[in-house]
């Protein structure tokens, strides 16, 4: 038989296209709290209170007391690619973060119902706005899409509700919403340890007891207490080693010799933006099986600030896992700093028995 004819190429529609990104960014509830996280801490807030039904597929609420939105940039606020952390492609060398293309507010908008409460220290009231598709809409059909003006604190407040709801096989996925709120809880741990001076609280909507709440002036040993457990805040090492011959500053706490567990947890930043590597944590744990018993693991909690002109930032946001320049000679300083550490300890502890 003849081949048949090919089908003629069409554009998919502008829309379709925004809904397949948004899909790619935001696979799970948690990243785009995640998301919602970094902008109210980029915001300068020093509270960030977040509410969660259903795993975060029902509702995700976050508000801030950071320095809000301006009433008139509301209109293209959840547009695609608008910041306002980046105005030239040469800003990405020198910005130094992960997660600064403007794509989170717009993406969130394709996939979930998406309300705006802001208010500017120079607004005499906070403003009010819902979006769909990157677009003002109307709370109610029939009435006009523009923001309105309501009572309010200084801040931003984001919620999120029914995400995926126009994404079908994506809803489909979740088996169960306690598992997403323990991958919320897990990120927003690791944001309450890494931000010091900005108070955490997470807690079930229906709830009235929290599941996370640090205090705005908790260290970084009592928030890892707080989320962690005493077992391991109490045996903390802390570190911290720079070189500029590599561009890097790193500075943490990493749990002692007497301190093991069956599986490893580090906490990266790099740049203040939580990252996975699995050439540091590779490191580290073979740094550690010479301290710990076979199948001990330790705790590591790593701030590393690398020159922004080192990082890969025009990184796409599915891409959890990272890669910097020089990166083996950066980790060995690391490790050799943390190594020290676990050695002095050593030493003052045969100290103390012979004194
Ligand atoms: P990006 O963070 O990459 O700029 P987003 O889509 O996450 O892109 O946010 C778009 C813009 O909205 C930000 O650049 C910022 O100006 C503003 N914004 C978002 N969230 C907040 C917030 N919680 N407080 C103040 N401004 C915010
Ligand atoms: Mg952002």
């Amino acid at each position: 038989a003849l081949p048949q004819a090919p089908k003629r190429i069409k554009a998919l529609d502008q829309d379709v296209v925004n809904k397949i990104a948004a899909g790619e960014i935001i696979v799970a509830p948690v990243h785009a709290l995640k998301e919602l996280i970094e902008n109210a801490v980029d915001a300068g807030s020093t509270s960030l209170e977040i509410v969660v039904k259903d795993g975060g597929l029902k509702l995700l609420q976050i508000t801030d007391n950071g320095h809000g939105i301006n009433r008139d940039d509301m209109a293209i606020l959840c547009e695609r690619f608008t910041t306002s952390k980046l105005k030239t492609f040469e800003d990405l060398t020198t910005i130094g973060t992960y997660g600064f293309r403007g794509e989170a507010l717009a993406s969130i908008s394709h996939i979930a119902h998406l309300t705006i409460t802001t208010k500017t220290a120079d607004s005499s009231c906070a403003w009010r706005a819902h979006y769909a598709d990157g677009k003002l809409t109307p709370a109610k059909p029939g009435q006009n899409a523009d923001p309105k003006p309501i009572a309010g604190r200084g801040g931003t407040q984001i919620t999120v509700e029914d995400l995926f709801y126009n994404v079908p096989s994506r809803k489909r996925a979740f088996r169960s919403p306690s598992e997403e709120y323990a991958k919320i809880l897990d990120v927003v741990g690791r944001y309450a340890v890494h931000c010091t001076g900005v108070a955490f609280s997470c807690k079930k909507h229906a709830d009235s007891a929290t599941s996370i709440s640090i205090p705005v002036n908790a260290t970084t040993v009592d928030s890892i207490r707080h989320i962690y457990g005493s077992a391991v805040a109490n045996e903390l090492l802390q570190f911290a080693v720079s070189d500029q011959k590599w561009g890097f500053k790193a500075s943490g706490w990493a749990s002692n010799a007497n301190y093991h567990v069956k599986k490893t947890t580090i906490l990266l930043f790099i740049n203040h933006r939580s990252v996975e590597s699995s050439a540091v944590k590779k490191a580290i744990e073979q740094l550690y099986s010479a301290f710990l018993p076979k199948g001990g693991h330790p705790f590591v909690y790593l701030s590393l600030d690398i020159d922004p002109q080192r990082v890969d930032v025009n990184i796409h946001p599915t891409k959890r896992e990272v890669n910097f320049l020089n990166e083996d000679e950066i980790i060995e300083s690391i490790c050799t700093a943390v190594h020290e550490q676990l050695t002095q300890v050593d030493t003052s502890r045969t100290f103390t028995t012979q004194s």
